[in-house]
């Protein structure tokens, strides 16, 4: 079984996430990828946090119709911030044991992940994939190989050295960590939310149906 986590705020969830979760899906051949909304995001503070029965409907809304995409409400239920060892201990225990896990973050996360709770630990638990960024018009969309590598490597917990054949950074105790360099899709949730706020058009950027919701409820007015 090899299992993807790919957690969020999803504030809300837009197309650049939906085209990570088809390739990581396709490129790792993932039996399930699980969509985790978080309940309290520990490291951004963003200017508008839909309630998170919002998120977790437009994350629904959003889901392809096929059941290696699902969706687990398993960090909007756990109480406080939403630390991504706690779920990845809990996927490894409760829901998929003995599975390969691959957790699934943009290089704007990875490049923080030197803050996150227990960070090491995960580079031990799980395979990372790293997806190349477009953000809000910075053209990055050429951004040469050898910076994305170097920004790896500059985060990587001591020794690694790049397998060709695997296309991943290893250690030698089979620590993985992939770059999956994705079709750019320039788009954020906080443009997203920028864009209703100013009245402006989203279609090109979330699925109709999370459109549909946003404009049924109202929300990031
Ligand atoms: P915000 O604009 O509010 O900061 P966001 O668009 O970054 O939100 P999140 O839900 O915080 O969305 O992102 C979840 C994960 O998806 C993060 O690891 C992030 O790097 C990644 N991600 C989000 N949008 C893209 C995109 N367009 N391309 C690649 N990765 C993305």
């Amino acid at each position: 079984m090899r299992a993807g986590l790919f957690g969020g705020t999803f504030n809300p969830i837009h197309k650049g996430h939906l085209m990570v979760a088809e390739q990581v899906v396709e490129r790792f051949f993932l039996d399930r990828l699980y969509i985790i909304p978080c309940r309290e995001p520990p490291h951004k503070s963003p200017d508008y946090l839909a309630p998170a029965t919002d998120r977790v409907r437009m994350v629904r809304l959003a889901l392809p119709g096929d059941s290696r995409y699902r969706l687990s409400e398993v960090e909007i239920r756990r109480s406080g911030p939403s630390y991504t060892i706690d779920t990845v201990t809990h996927f490894a225990a409760a829901v998929v044991p003995g599975a390969t896990l691959f957790l699934v973050m943009g290089m704007d996360a990875f490049l923080e992940i030197h803050t996150w709770k227990r960070w090491l630990e995960l580079f031990e638990r799980v395979q990372l994939v790293v997806v190349t960024r477009q953000l809000d018009g910075e053209s990055d969309a050429d951004a040469d190989r050898s910076i994305m590598d170097g920004c790896i490597r500059a985060r990587l917990p001591g020794e690694y050295t790049y397998d060709e054949k695997k296309s991943c950074w290893q250690n030698v105790h089979g620590a993985c960590i992939h770059l999956l360099e994705t079709l750019p899709v320039a788009v954020s949730s906080s443009q997203v939310r920028r864009r209703i706020k100013a009245g402006r058009p989203i279609a090109n950027l979330v699925p109709p149906a999370v459109k549909a919701y946003i404009e049924e409820k109202e929300l990031y007015r």
